[in-house]
């Protein structure tokens, strides 16, 4: 794109909106955290602070066909924030206002660059809670956290960041502005559009305002921990640990721990498998550890006391640090039936040993959603090959366990073409036109999350 171009996008904008184009500065806006994911630097950054200046660029953007690479953080897993040379990447960083906080319909209204974490602090001083809590919610937006519908440790009780937002003001890729969805809890008047925008990636629209639902504090949890011999065990016992409606419920397989152990000593070197379960709401955790010595736990214990649940929690807390010691990490992300994670995880093993690799496992059992995490020397391009290859048929295992290529962290353009084996034919036609309806330049993230 000729300097022309970006003048004529400086007067479109205005004086006041500075349009980066320093390629001291524009690199760092150029990728998120996913290793591997193609990155180019843009041609420019729009560090966006209203909403009509979102309008103006979408609308410049649209008449140049200019693509748009809209940026929360840049905490993704999946390269879905990633530049190409002749983009344009808009940051709604800046835009980190909470503009409301109703403690009477227990709702709140904010602006798209909200930290995570920042949003449950400001309703923790009402007595309130922003529950979905993905690992990132120190850093990572609620734009960035709707865009990709984030889970963390809590959804296996709370679901995931979909079940928690009422409604949103998107800019349509024309510069138009359009408020979806609705602060009430119950709304079926429309087709449910902004639905459509959650998970989408930053393709189909901006999420500039997103109006949630806020819950009272849960109390403090109390806190299970149990070892097994073999994975197999564990997982078995987590399906029926259900029952006690845990707010948290994580496995973590032999690899992880020896790597953990190797670093911290803990005390479980000698398990072959862990589980973690909370409970927030008083549940009486005693049948629960009799029912792990009945599905046969080498050990079960629990704690009311929030002081050692950071102490009983650690062990999963540590994991991917443990890891990122250890090498290189290309960590994956699938979901699969519950009665499938045994065998994911004998699967990721025998994927570890033809590729000879690393690779470890944790992750949300509660709800089939692990992390197989791969471990490899850094500068050794060899093992980054076999890295990727094992990273591909990890998912292809868990699509052959009827799970999904992605269960939090997105598609992105790191998992484009794994998750085209999951979709048939008619449903990518029907992805592709509602992309086209919404976006008809093919402007916004192009070559991302759809197929
Ligand atoms: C250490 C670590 C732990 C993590 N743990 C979790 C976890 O537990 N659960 C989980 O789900 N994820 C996790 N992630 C992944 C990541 O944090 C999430 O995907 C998060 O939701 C991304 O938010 P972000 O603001 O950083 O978005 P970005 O990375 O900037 O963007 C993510 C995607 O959303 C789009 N986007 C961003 N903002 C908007 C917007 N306002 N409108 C439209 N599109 C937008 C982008 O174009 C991109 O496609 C983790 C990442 C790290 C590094």
């Amino acid at each position: 794109m000729s300097s022309a171009i970006l003048s004529e996008l400086q007067k479109a904008l205005g004086e006041s909106v500075s349009l980066i184009t320093d390629p001291s500065i524009t690199p760092a806006y150029s990728r998120d955290q996913a290793p591997f994911a193609h990155s180019e630097p843009p041609l420019a950054v729009v560090i966006a602070r209203e909403i009509e200046t979102i309008s103006k660029l979408l609308a410049f953007a649209s008449a140049h066909k200019i693509p748009i690479v809209t940026r929360g953080a840049g905490s993704g897993l999946a390269g879905g924030a990633n530049s190409t040379a002749d983009s344009i990447v808009l940051s709604l960083e800046k835009m980190n206002s909470i503009l409301e906080i109703d403690t009477k319909n227990l709702i709140a209204r904010v602006q798209a660059g909200v930290i995570n974490l920042d949003l449950d602090k400001a309703a923790s001083a009402h007595g309130l809670a922003y529950l979905p809590d993905p690992a990132s919610r120190e850093w990572s937006t609620i734009g960035g956290n709707v865009a990709t519908n984030a889970g963390g440790m809590c959804c296996v009780k709370y679901g995931v960041t979909s079940q928690h937002v009422r409604a949103m003001t998107v800019v349509l890729a024309n510069g138009e502005i359009v408020k979806l969805g609705s602060a009430t809890k119950k709304a079926v008047t429309t087709l449910d559009l902004a639905s459509l925008m959650i998970g989408s990636e930053g393709t189909l629209g901006i999420i500039v305002e997103i109006t949630v639902g806020l819950a009272p504090r849960p109390k403090n949890p109390s806190t299970l921990i149990a070892t097994f011999a073999t994975i197999t065990e564990a997982a078995r016992a987590s399906t029926e640990l259900l029952t006690f409606g845990p707010s948290m419920l994580e496995i973590v397989d032999s690899t992880t721990i020896q790597a953990v152990e190797s670093w911290k000593s803990l005390g479980f070197e000698s398990a072959g498998s862990v589980l973690i379960l909370q409970v927030d709401d008083g549940t009486d955790l005693n049948p629960a550890v009799k029912l792990c010595q009945t599905m046969g736990a080498i050990d079960a214990m629990f704690s009311d006391d929030p002081a050692d649940a950071a102490d009983l929690i650690a062990l999963r807390k540590l994991a991917y640090p443990a890891l990122e010691r250890m090498g290189m990490t290309l960590l994956d992300d699938v979901a699969v039936p519950l009665t499938k994670i045994a065998d994911l995880v004998l699967e990721v093993e025998e994927i570890a040993k033809r590729n000879n690799l690393t690779i470890a496992v944790f992750g949300h059992a509660g709800d089939g959603n692990l992390h197989p995490t791969i471990v490899f020397p850094h500068g050794d391009d060899e093992a980054a090959k076999r890295a990727a290859k094992a990273f591909s048929e990890i998912v292809e295992a868990a699509q052959s366990m009827g799970g999904t290529t992605s269960g939090e962290h997105g598609v992105g353009s790191i998992k484009r073409e794994l998750a085209a084996k999951e979709i048939s034919p008619k449903v990518r036609e029907l992805q592709l036109q509602i992309k086209h309806l919404f976006d008809p330049k093919n402007i916004l993230n192009p070559d991302k999350k759809l197929i």
